[in-house]
């Protein structure tokens, strides 16, 4: 289904409004629902989050996860998604999601979240796929084919380089246009590429100097006009900035409603010329095209199978858990030995993250119950060995498992991150676990030596004890069905076959961004480049807790046969992969390229292709991987096109980054030239123990192409100042804590007894700008009143008075003599 196939019926709808009518479109409606046009009969549609289940409200609204949400399939959150590597199952997930939207009148879902982890401690990482842009843009684009299969949109979100929650909205992000071409903005690239979707959510925070609600370059340039979107491109919630100059730049909806504040901003502007009325009809036509799609939705009556899906939610989880470790055949455990389940995870699992991701699950397995239902209550005992709800040990609840570790067989110890550790609104201050779990966990390895650890989180942990245990499974936020799958995976019942999309680090200053994550003073500079993750540790040769693409099998695959040909246009690579041993298996075959003597800096290696195979004991399959010239090309700032070098590269085939079976080299053939420009010196590596990156100010300035534009000062204050920012005065410290009190009673979150939740809350409170104070209030705060404010704040007292008498502001009274 083709969004732009109601184009024409759209157009002919515009036609017939009156300006202010489609300067009523530009913004929505509510909370959730776009705006409609009851003249003309058009109905307002309704978008919700996503992305791995529906949180479609039906009482208060916010994009926080604060108010409930009807019942639906909570599916494993990306970061398990993506480690399943597996496009055709992504797509099954979709369809089920577009399924349970058609049953709820939902016309949009808001995700997939497709952010690169540029750094382990993004509050937010479980929400996105990957380190690496092929497999994120891949796992995106079969996502988003399955959901619109069912006549459903999603949104692609959050367009662009938001890889961190501090300072989400208004943070500057500097980065290097190669580096965005290449890795920040090519999952996007694929996704849009290969699965049409309907709508694009841009980030809040900026890049390269403007916010991305405005980032005409982005926006249109990039996104329309060079990858050939014809969608809609709506704000995350609260993003618009200076909202004309929005739609002028491919903005097309504000969401959600700012109680027409904005609606009169865009009116006036196309009144004084300042917007043209054809970027305006741009715009309302992409929204009345959406409505239009919606219309048929609510033609169709069906009710979504939540016990077949819950089926799907426990396959994915099964498929999405890594097997890290496995000493000696420790698993799969033998079921007729006794065995000790230690950890509350095992009763309560975290199995989803929080903030507006956050579902309300049809049913939730557990992996006590579980593990209790297929062996038996007997063979079972059990201690939950912590207080989920704490971090500091508990030496009575530990000694107590240790005791019951001591009287059984064999032992699993479920371990992992508590939500209050990593969530939507806030990054993480480090990689470990709450200390009482590792505790825990040397204190049992101590006494036991048959113990398997699994662990629920959303990203990369610190293991001290790595050595410890026999086996560990990776068994991320594995959704509702997550339980009952780690028992499955754990009894033998299933092959654990994900493999990480992320490296996991030894600690978290071996990461080549950690230097310049999360910035400062209003803006994050992306120095590393493309030393991200595997490019980074691969480059450096640096040790690892465990690499990208890492994943072990209760069976074994042997690589034979790599034979690669080339021509002018593609590179065909052949493998033979076996199951060499004796259970049935899927094996994740993964072709990296390497170019020895470049003349652009480049990484150690790349993901260029991947496939998920499934053998039989002694089955061969030969896996074919066609390579276009994509595969072998940098972008050429310069020549702003891709460039293939023409010279030697090494095609290297296997089981994860640093396990590499089979390698061939060949010549590729180019008659492209690369521009002095694109030959400039990167990042350096570091040579030494603790390695890293540098990259001076005149490298970084070489790779932006101009120069570092001074550092912003906070004051004067301004529309984009964070409310947090305002704490660097007396008038500004009052202001902040009767703001941030007012804002959290708007949003419905006073007094909340989730530790998480107000957590979130704080930060978020915090870290918004002063225009959404505007816009959150819907019109209750006018822009007057906080042009009065700001004036105010910055102590021009008269200037206040005269925006209190009536006199004219500008909408950011910063630039005001
Ligand atoms: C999040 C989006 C989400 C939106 C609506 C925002 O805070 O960044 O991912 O879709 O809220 O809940």
């Amino acid at each position: 289904m083709n969004f732009e196939a109601k184009h024409n019926e759209a157009s002919a709808l515009v036609a017939q409004m009156t300006v202010e009518e489609k300067a009523q479109l530009t913004s929505g409606k509510d909370f959730w629902h776009l705006a409609g046009c009851e003249r003309l009969d058009i109905a307002p549609v309704m978008v919700t989050d996503g992305p791995h289940g529906l949180r479609k409200q039906d009482t208060g609204a916010d994009h926080v996860g604060l108010h409930k949400s009807v019942p639906a399939t909570c599916f494993p959150t990306a970061c398990g998604l993506a480690a399943t590597w597996d496009e055709s199952l992504l797509a099954r997930v979709g369809e089920a999601l577009g399924e349970q939207c058609v049953a709820e009148n939902v016309t949009v879902l808001l995700g997939p979240g497709m952010n690169i982890k540029r750094h382990p401690l993004c509050g937010r990482n479980f929400e996105y796929f990957s380190e690496d842009p092929l497999l994120t843009g891949k796992m995106a684009a079969a996502l988003v084919r399955g959901v619109q299969a069912q006549g459903v949109g999603t949104s692609l979100k959050h367009f662009a380089v938001n890889n961190q929650e501090f300072g989400r909205m208004y943070v500057d992000a500097i980065v290097d246009e190669r580096t965005l071409r290449e890795l920040y903005l090519y999952g996007f690239e694929i996704a849009i590429k290969e699965s049409q979707p309907w709508t694009v959510m841009c980030a809040y925070n900026r890049v390269n100097g403007l916010y991305c609600s405005e980032h005409q370059w982005l926006l249109n340039d990039v996104l329309r006009e060079q990858w050939g979107f014809n969608g809609l491109v709506m704000t995350d919630w609260g993003a618009a900035n200076d909202r004309p100059f929005g739609v002028a730049s491919g903005l097309d909806l504000e969401m959600p409603a700012s109680g027409e504040m904005n609606d009169r901003r865009v009116l006036q502007a196309v009144q004084t010329g300042a917007l043209s009325e054809h970027d305006l009809d741009r715009s309302v036509t992409r929204n009345v095209c959406l409505n239009l799609w919606g219309k048929e939705l609510l033609a169709r009556d069906i009710v979504a199978d939540h016990v077949r899906h819950h089926t799907l939610a426990r396959e994915v989880a099964e498929a999405s858990m890594v097997l890290l470790k496995n000493e000696d055949g420790a698993l799969p455990f033998a079921a007729e030995q006794s065995l000790a389940v230690i950890g509350a995870f095992a009763e309560k699992p975290r199995y989803q993250g929080s903030g507006s991701s956050q579902v309300n699950p049809t049913q939730l397995d557990t992996a006590l119950q579980s593990l209790q239902s297929t062996m038996g209550d007997t063979l079972i005992s059990y201690a939950p060995g912590y207080d989920p709800d704490r971090s500091e040990p508990d030496s009575g609840l530990i000694e107590q498992a240790v005791g019951v570790a001591q009287q059984a067989d064999q032992v699993v110890i479920f371990a992992g991150l508590p939500s209050i550790y990593e969530s939507e609104g806030f990054d993480r201050p480090h990689m470990n676990l709450p200390e009482q779990h590792n505790q825990l966990i040397e204190a049992v390895c101590a006494v036991h030596s048959r113990v398997v650890v699994v662990l629920f989180n959303g990203g990369p942990v610190s293991m001290p004890w790595v050595d410890k245990p026999q086996a560990i499974l990776e068994g991320y936020l594995a959704g509702q069905a997550g339980g009952s799958a780690v028992a499955q995976l754990l009894l033998g019942k299933r092959n654990p076959c994900g493999k990480l999309a992320e490296t996991f680090p030894l600690t978290q200053d071996h990461v080549a961004a950690d230097t310049w994550f999360p910035g400062n003073s209003r803006r994050v500079e992306y120095r590393e480049g493309l030393y991200v993750g595997y490019r980074y540790f691969d480059s450096a040769d640096q040790a690892v807790l465990f690499p990208f693409g890492h994943g072990l099998s209760y069976t074994s695959f042997s690589y034979s046969a790599l034979n690669v040909t080339a021509d002018r246009e593609t590179c065909q690579v052949t493998v033979s992969v076996t199951n060499s041993g004796e259970v049935a298996g899927a094996e994740v075959v993964q072709v990296y390229t390497s170019q020895p003597e470049a003349s652009m800096y480049q990484p150690q290696q790349a993901l260029k292709g991947f496939k998920k195979v499934m053998l039989q004991p002694g089955e061969t399959q030969e896996v074919v991987f066609v390579l276009d010239r994509r595969a072998f090309a940098c972008w050429d700032i310069e020549a702003q096109d891709w460039v293939v070098e023409a010279g030697e590269r090494v095609i290297r085939v296997g089981a994860s980054s640093r396990d590499i079976r089979l390698t061939q080299m060949i010549d590729i053939a180019s008659d492209d030239s690369l521009s002095n420009l694109a030959q400039i010196q990167g990042p350096q590596i570091v040579d030494g123990a603790d390695q890293g990156v540098s990259c001076s100010d005149a490298t970084f300035q070489a790779m932006l192409g101009r120069t570092l534009p001074p550092l912003e000062p906070i004051r004067p204050f301004h529309m984009n100042t964070a409310l947090v920012e305002l704490e660097q005065t007396w008038l500004g410290r009052q202001v902040k804590q009767r703001v941030a009190a007012e804002f959290q009673r708007n949003m419905g979150a006073e007094n909340l007894e989730d530790p998480t939740l107000s957590k979130m809350f704080e930060e978020m409170a915090n870290q918004i700008p002063l225009r959404g104070l505007a816009l959150f209030s819907r019109g209750k705060f006018t822009f007057r009143n906080l042009a009065i404010l700001i004036a105010l704040l910055n102590g021009r007292v008269f200037r206040a008075l005269r925006i209190f008498a009536g006199a004219p502001y500008a909408w950011d009274e910063r630039n005001l003599k």
